[in-house]
C-alpha cells in the first residue's frame, strides 16, 4: 500500500495521544492525525472513539444542518518500525481545525474573550451538546477549552503564520525537510525528534513570552463569525451503557459535584462542565481550581468552592457512595470549616468589571448549568431558548 499521510509537525497532545499536522498525499490537503499510545488500554480507547465518531457522523448525515462535532476522515492501525518500539498504534485522521479555546484565551492573555464571541460559542456548544445528548445518545464527559477548536478559513496557513512569527526562516518547506523519513505502509514515522520550533504549542508560548507587542494572528478574524468544533470523544460514553454513571470522569476544574460524591452521573454532567467553561471564557480564569491543604484534600476544597458559590447542598448529593467521607449529617464539610460566601453575579461585576446588565444576564444563564442537583440542572435544549443568548451584545 502506498503511504498516504506525511507528518509535518506536532499540533497538540492529550492524555492518550499525540496529534500531528500531516499532508494527505492522495488528496493534496492537510489533515490532523491523532496517534494513540500503543498500550492496550489506549488502543481500546481509540477504537471506542472511532465507534462513537461514526455514530455521530451517521446521525449528522440523517439530520443535516450545521456540524459542531469534528469530522473523522479515516482510521487505521499503524505498526511503528523497530526503532520506534515496533508496536501498533491506532491512528485517527480528522479534518484540520484551527486553534483551541485554550490557545485563544492565551492570546487574550487570560483576560477573557470578547463577550460577543462567548455568546456565539455558547450558542454553538449548546447546539453541539443537544445534538450529542438527544440525537446521538452520547455524553462527552471531558468538555474543556483544549477540546474545543475553532475553524479557520485556512488552518494550514494559520499554522504557517504561527511558525513564521516565531522565526522568519521557519516555514513549511523546512518543516517537511525535518519531518520523519522512514516510512511504513500508511504513515511516515511519527516519533521522530522534531525541531522544538515546529511544535505548535511551543511556538504559541514563545510568541507570547518573547514578542509581547506582536500582533495576535487571530486579530484579523475578530470580525468573522467564529465557528467551533467539539473534539475528543476519547472518554465519551453512550447513554445506554449499563455501566454509565459510575466511573470518574471530567478534568478536575470542570468536574461536577455528583462525580466527586459518587452519585451516578448522566448527560447533565456535561452542562456543569459547560458552565465552568463559559465562566472561564468570560473571565480568563478557572471558576474552580481546587488545591489540597495540610488538613484537606482537593475534593474537600472543590466542594467548599461549590458551596461558597451555590450555598445549598441538595439531598441527593448526600446519598452518594462517598458523601459520608466529606459531609456530616448536618451537611457540613468534615475538614473545611470556614466558608466565604460569594455571588456569581457580584464576582462578574465587582471582580471582572462586567457591566451590571451583563453580569446579571450571564449569571442567570450560568446558574442553570451550575445547579448542584443534577436533576434540576437545565438541559442543553432548554438553555438554547434562554433570552441572554439572543441578546444583542
Ligand atoms: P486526547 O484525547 O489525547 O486529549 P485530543 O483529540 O483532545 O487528544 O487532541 C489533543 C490536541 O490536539 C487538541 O487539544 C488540539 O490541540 C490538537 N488537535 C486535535 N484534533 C485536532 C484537529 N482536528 N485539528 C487541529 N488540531 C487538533
Ligand atoms: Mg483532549
Amino acid at each position: 500500500m502506498q503511504q498516504r499521510y506525511k507528518v509535518q509537525c506536532k499540533l497538540g497532545y492529550g492524555f492518550f495521544s499525540t496529534v500531528w499536522l500531516a499532508k494527505d498525499i492522495s488528496l493534496g490537503h492537510f489533515v490532523a492525525v491523532k496517534i494513540a499510545k500503543p498500550e492496550p488500554a489506549f488502543v481500546k480507547t481509540a477504537l471506542d472513539e472511532i465507534n462513537l465518531l461514526k455514530r455521530v457522523q451517521q446521525k449528522q448525515q440523517e439530520q443535516g444542518g450545521p456540524a459542531y462535532m469534528v469530522t473523522l476522515l479515516d482510521h487505521f492501525s499503524h505498526e511503528a518500525d523497530e526503532r520506534h518500539g515496533g508496536r501498533n498504534h491506532m491512528v485517527l485522521v480528522f479534518e484540520l481545525l484551527g486553534p483551541s479555546l485554550l490557545t485563544l484565551m492565551k492570546q487574550y492573555r487570560f483576560h477573557g474573550l470578547p463577550v460577543k464571541w462567548v455568546q456565539r460559542i455558547t450558542h454553538q456548544l449548546l447546539e453541539a451538546l443537544d445534538f450529542l445528548h438527544r440525537q446521538c445518545g452520547i455524553v462527552h464527559t471531558d468538555l474543556k477549552p483544549e477540546n474545543i477548536l475553532i475553524t479557520v478559513p485556512d488552518p494550514a496557513a494559520y499554522i504557517q503564520r504561527m511558525l513564521i512569527m516565531m522565526d522568519d526562516d521557519t516555514n513549511f518547506s523546512n518543516a517537511s525537510s525535518v519531518s520523519a523519513s522512514s516510512c511504513s505502509t500508511a504513515l511516515t514515522t511519527v516519533d521522530e525528534p522534531f525541531s522544538p520550533k515546529l511544535d505548535l504549542n511551543l511556538v504559541v508560548d514563545t510568541v507570547e513570552s518573547y514578542c509581547p507587542e506582536q500582533k495576535c494572528p487571530l486579530d484579523d478574524w475578530q470580525e468573522l463569525d467564529v465557528q467551533i468544533r467539539v473534539i475528543d470523544l476519547g472518554n465519551a460514553c453512550r447513554l445506554d451503557d449499563k455501566e454509565l454513571g459510575r466511573h470518574l470522569i471530567q478534568t478536575r476544574q470542570y468536574r461536577s459535584p455528583e462525580v466527586i460524591l459518587g452519585v451516578d452521573w448522566d448527560q447533565t454532567a456535561d452542562l456543569w462542565s459547560l458552565g465552568c467553561l463559559i465562566y472561564e471564557m468570560i473571565t480568563g480564569t478557572f471558576l474552580f481550581d481546587p488545591q489540597a491543604g495540610p488538613d484537606f484534600s482537593k475534593d474537600d476544597d472543590h466542594l467548599a468552592g461549590m458551596i461558597e458559590l451555590l450555598r445549598v447542598v441538595p439531598r441527593n448529593l448526600m446519598q452518594g457512595r462517598y458523601s459520608r467521607d466529606f459531609f456530616n449529617l448536618k451537611k457540613e464539610l468534615h475538614r473545611v470549616k470556614t466558608l466565604k460566601q460569594r455571588r456569581l453575579r457580584d464576582v462578574l461585576h465587582d471582580t471582572y468589571m462586567l457591566p451590571a446588565e451583563q453580569a446579571d444576564g450571564w449569571s442567570s444563564m450560568l446558574l442553570r448549568m451550575l445547579e448542584m442537583d443534577q436533576n434540576k440542572r437545565s438541559s442543553a435544549l432548554s438553555l438554547l431558548s434562554h433570552p441572554w443568548l439572543s441578546r444583542p451584545l
